[in-house]
């Protein structure tokens, strides 16, 4: 496979920004090698500036949950842009987008489109800290809020002590203000609460982990950990950036059939433009300016184009519900590659979840074990899903160059595309294998 192009892009590119990428997991560090510079996609294609073609299954990393260049995302997105492309003052498409979503979500009774999913979690826990009148928030290691400095954090030595910072550059205050707890671990949980439920003014998860690989939560975890929150006074943030409007419309909320008082969106809801959103309580966010003493604010939010696409994207998600479809994708998919793996005696791991899928080098000896958490991830992950990347890249098989990110199906891989998938994963791992 030639990748001159890529290759000289890229050392141009390293000249004038950090690593040559404007977001870090795409300058391919955690598979080595020269990241792919992307010259157009269409479907479920992607196809690189040396006019490689690959099946992708990172799909701009969620939002594109029918593939690229969807004719009904791109039919609204080019009606949008021929009226002007941003006006910094009210519009009816927000508006638009806004009401579609209070009344089909009834959790979420307002809603403020921001510009990123970092911008929604950022927004959600400045609120969360106004109504509680608390300064702390509780997160768990292994998901990924995006990069607000509270956020960027890793657990301190003992059991909820403070964090430390998980970034140069981010405040020992700051972190200290934020405690994580492990994902799956009940016990752990109830102890946090027992020393600083009080202290706490909300709670944020990902209910469906989808960060550092895919670690489903039990709904009993999810259940008590709402429960727990609520008698100390706490409020529960669903960050559901990936998992809105993806694993149903609702999301895990819809699926675990609760009601989280803030819920953060980002990915599908912008259709692969740049939208972030938070929502919930009306008492909640009316506290936000300028009906309330909450700032929060931003010049290109809410940008009508990218109003739009969202329209588009959500109103095809409910007139197609395509969940199904991508159910039964997912499941094929599954099949064929675990049965791959067992044939190979790999000791390898399809994790999935409706659309969402992660490849991990777990132990063929614990069959049917989900890994749940962080603690669970083999060591040996980095460096047997970097080969099995690049075996899979060379063979026109696009994952997030990442062990530790889960790849998405859209609607537009056909039959015939994970067809490839499988065989390319098949003969990724007998080359493996003889290597
Ligand atoms: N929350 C979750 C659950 C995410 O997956 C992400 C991004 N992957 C973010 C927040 C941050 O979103 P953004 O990259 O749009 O800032």
């Amino acid at each position: 496979m030639n990748t001159d192009r890529s290759a000289a892009l890229f050392e141009r590119a390293r000249r004038v920004t950090p690593g040559g990428v404007h977001s870090p997991v795409r300058a391919f560090r955690g598979v080595g090698g020269i990241p792919r510079f992307i010259r157009e996609a269409s479907g479920s294609r992607l196809i690189d500036v040396d006019g490689n073609s690959y099946i992708d299954f990172c799909m701009s990393w969620g939002p594109l949950i029918f593939g690229h260049q969807d004719p009904d995302v791109r039919a609204a997105v080019e009606a949008a842009l021929s009226r002007g492309w941003s006006y910094g003052a009210a519009e009816a498409g927000s508006l638009e987008l806004a009401e579609w979503i209070c009344r089909r979500i009834p959790w979420v009774e307002q809603i403020r489109f921001v510009n990123s999913g970092t911008e929604a979690v950022m927004s959600a826990l400045r609120l969360a800290r106004a109504a509680t009148g608390r300064a702390r928030i509780l997160k768990f290691h292994g998901c990924y809020h995006g990069h607000v400095d509270a956020m960027l954090v890793k657990a301190g030595s003992g059991l909820a002590e403070a964090a430390s910072p998980d970034s140069a550059g981010v405040n020992a205050e700051t972190a200290a203000n934020t405690l994580v707890a492990p994902l799956d671990d009940l016990a752990a949980l109830r102890e946090v609460f027992a020393r600083s439920g009080r202290s706490l003014a909300a709670v944020i998860i990902e209910p469906l982990p989808a960060n550092y690989g895919l670690l489903p939560q039990r709904p009993e975890f999810l259940q008590e950990m709402m429960q727990l929150a609520h008698t100390h006074g706490a409020l529960v943030i669903f960050d559901e950036v990936i998992s809105g409007f993806r694993v149903a419309l609702g999301g895990m909320a819809e699926r675990l059939g609760v009601k989280p008082d803030l819920v953060t969106y980002g990915k599908v809801i912008g259709g692969g433009f740049p939208v972030g959103a938070f929502g919930g309580r009306r008492d909640l966010m009316e506290q936000i300016a300028p009906v309330g003493p909450v700032y929060q604010a931003g010049t290109l939010s809410a940008n009508p184009v990218a109003m739009a696409a969202g329209l588009a994207t959500l109103t095809k998600l409910e007139t197609h519900s395509p969940y199904a479809l991508l159910e039964r994708r997912g499941a094929e998919l599954a099949d064929a590659l675990g049965s791959a793996i067992a044939r190979a005696g790999a000791d390898l791991r399809l994790q999935r979840d409706g659309s969402l899928f992660w490849l991990v080098a777990s132990k063929a000896s614990t069959p049917g074990a989900l890994v749940r958490r962080v603690e669970a991830i083999p060591r040996a992950q980095r460096e047997r899903f970097a080969a099995l990347f690049h075996a899979l890249l060379e063979r026109g098989i696009y994952l997030a160059p990442s062990g530790y990110e889960v790849g998405f199906l859209s609607t537009a891989h056909s039959a015939a595309d994970l067809d490839q998938f499988v065989t390319a994963f098949e003969a990724a791992l007998g080359a493996r294998s003889a290597a």
